[in-house]
């Protein structure tokens, strides 16, 4: 019997959902980051066995949102939780339940689904508090199992991923073996290049930027791919920023994010930037649409 099934990864911003998601796949297809609404859409990484396929959604963490992009984010998770088999509730080991994470579980009570409590980063946590944090989270509800982990360091995902399997209804390989992600080439450079802002930038910059892949094209006959990109800020003042001193900060964001894709695409990459303003585009409905944010 061969089995398949969805899992979304649910928690607050900043709990790990897009590096576990990244280590069950044994692939980066989420970007990373310290800080936290890194991850702006619903991502899917695609786990394939011999008696089963997964496929994890990745979701933006649900939080309070101040704007109309913070709205879509949301909307997204929540209708995530919605349509999938499973549901991994991801939190933090190393600090007990906040009120975020309490309302979120409040919300997973009143899932179809069933739903695994994965407490995170357990490297980060002395063995007696992660004993009563994870009694204190699993006091939120009630689970169908639950695991221990680092996502970090990718221990006991086997274990995970058997239990998970345990849950699938059965049904088909809905994609091919070999893919990892449904997301197209674009997105994912796209992806890279503001991942490598995010970093490099404060204050509302690496939330104010966005990344518009317009071209990818592999050159004939040579192993050479040109990208070109433009990179959205909200004001103009902010452009300066991205460009820096003598045009010194496009520079390094441009240099990290090419050795990434080319390590990514196993060619030589041939990357233009161009920093533009989208004035406000977190707050219009309309750029949200356009950037791929909202439907
Ligand atoms: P998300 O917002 O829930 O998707 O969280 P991310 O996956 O972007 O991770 C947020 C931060 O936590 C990043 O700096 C990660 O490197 C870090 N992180 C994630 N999982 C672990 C873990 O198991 N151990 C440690 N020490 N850090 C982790
Ligand atoms: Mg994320």
């Amino acid at each position: 019997m061969h089995k398949s099934g969805f899992i979304a990864l649910i928690g607050r911003p900043n709990v790990g959902k897009s590096t576990l998601l990244n280590s069950l796949v044994g692939e980066k297809v989420a970007i990373i980051s310290e800080r936290p609404q890194t991850t702006r859409n619903q991502i899917r990484a695609i786990l394939t066995r011999e008696e089963a396929q997964l496929i994890f959604i990745d979701t933006p963490g649900l939080h309070k949102p101040k704007h109309k992009l913070g709205s879509a984010m949301v909307k997204m998770a929540r209708n995530t939780m919605r349509e999938v088999d499973l549901i991994f509730y991801m939190v933090e080991a190393h600090h007990p339940p906040g009120y975020g994470d309490k309302q979120i579980a409040a919300l997973l009570q009143k899932s179809e689904s069933p739903v695994f409590l994965i407490v995170n980063k357990a490297d980060l946590a002395a063995p007696e508090k992660l004993a009563a944090h994870k009694d204190f989270y699993e006091k939120l509800g009630s689970f169908k199992n639950h695991f221990v982990l680092s996502a970090l360091k990718a221990d006991n995902l086997d274990y995970l991923i058997d239990a998970a399997v345990a849950e699938l209804p059965e049904g088909p390989q809905f994609y091919p073996p070999n893919m990892v992600t449904d997301q197209p080439e674009i997105f994912v450079a796209a992806e890279i290049i503001r991942e490598k802002i995010i970093p490099l930038t404060s204050q509302e910059i690496p939330f104010s930027v966005a990344v518009v892949v317009q071209d990818l094209s592999f050159r004939e006959e040579s192993e050479l791919i040109d990208i070109r990109a433009e990179i959205f800020v909200e004001r103009k003042s902010q452009v300066g920023i991205i460009v820096g001193k003598g045009g010194m900060m496009l520079k390094k964001i441009g240099t990290l994010a090419r050795k990434e894709l080319e390590a990514l695409f196993g060619a030589q990459v041939f990357l233009d930037l161009r920093v533009k303003v989208k004035k406000d585009w977190r707050s219009r409905e309309k750029d949200l649409r356009r950037l791929g944010y909202a439907d």
